[in-house]
């Protein structure tokens, strides 16, 4: 089947200028009745789904190399009127996936420190939704939506389509396209604007397995064409 990228619409022109073509997602969307049912509804918003961009400590992800691209992404939702939210990571001091706790990461991202601001030249629209993850000591989150609101956001704000971007492909990115699948919105990767702690052989495959689940690797060009 063609896959089509997707266009963007505005809430505010009435939905004609919505997505005439979905890209036919796998899975939920695949068969005739549900692509109707999406079709029924292209006049609701589309919403835009960032996952953590903080300052990656210990310099494993050359994350800088993606906020241009995601400044363009971000100009362009927030020009169709379209909502951003963001997730971070936002641990306790003693974070349980801390080496120190005998978890596999250094100290990253601990709440209310510079270390879990999101970088300085990321221009986050001003009424972005901020998503705080793995706040709890005990537990931690890769997905967005884990033990967060963000599924209740967007489902309040009628999305039914996520554009997923940030750090790290093979954790944050592929658990939170992997929860926002079951949680059936229409997914769509930017995948020019991910990157993998391990670049040689994760990315790949992360991208390889969030595709398998029907999910939709898109660019900017694609998209703002
Ligand atoms: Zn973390």
């Amino acid at each position: 089947r063609q896959r089509r990228c997707p266009r963007l619409g505005s809430r505010r022109d009435g939905g004609d200028a919505v997505i005439q073509e979905h890209a036919a997602p796998r899975g939920r969307l695949a068969d005739d009745g549900a692509c109707a049912g999406f079709r029924a509804r292209q006049d609701h918003q589309l919403d835009l789904v960032f996952v953590v961009l903080q300052r990656a400590d210990g310099g494993a992800i050359a994350g800088d190399e993606v906020v241009p691209v995601l400044n363009r992404y971000l100009k362009l939702f927030h020009s169709h009127g379209l909502p951003v939210f963001s997730t971070r990571d936002w641990h306790p001091a003693d974070h349980c996936s801390f080496q120190l706790r005998g978890g596999p990461w250094p100290p990253h991202c601990i709440a209310a420190t510079q270390g879990a601001a999101f970088p300085a030249r990321l221009h986050l629209p001003p009424d972005t939704f901020v998503i705080s993850k793995a706040t709890a000591r005990e537990k931690d989150a890769y997905s967005g939506f884990d033990n967060t609101e963000l599924d209740s956001l967007l489902k309040s704000a009628g999305a039914v389509r996520v554009f997923i971007g940030g750090l790290a492909t093979e954790y944050c990115v592929l658990n939170t396209v992997k929860d926002a699948m079951r949680y059936h919105y229409a997914v769509f990767v930017l995948k020019d604007v991910i990157r993998a702690m391990d670049i040689s052989s994760n990315h790949g495959r992360a991208l390889e397995e969030m595709r398998s689940l029907g999910a939709t690797p898109i660019c900017f060009e694609a998209l703002a064409a």
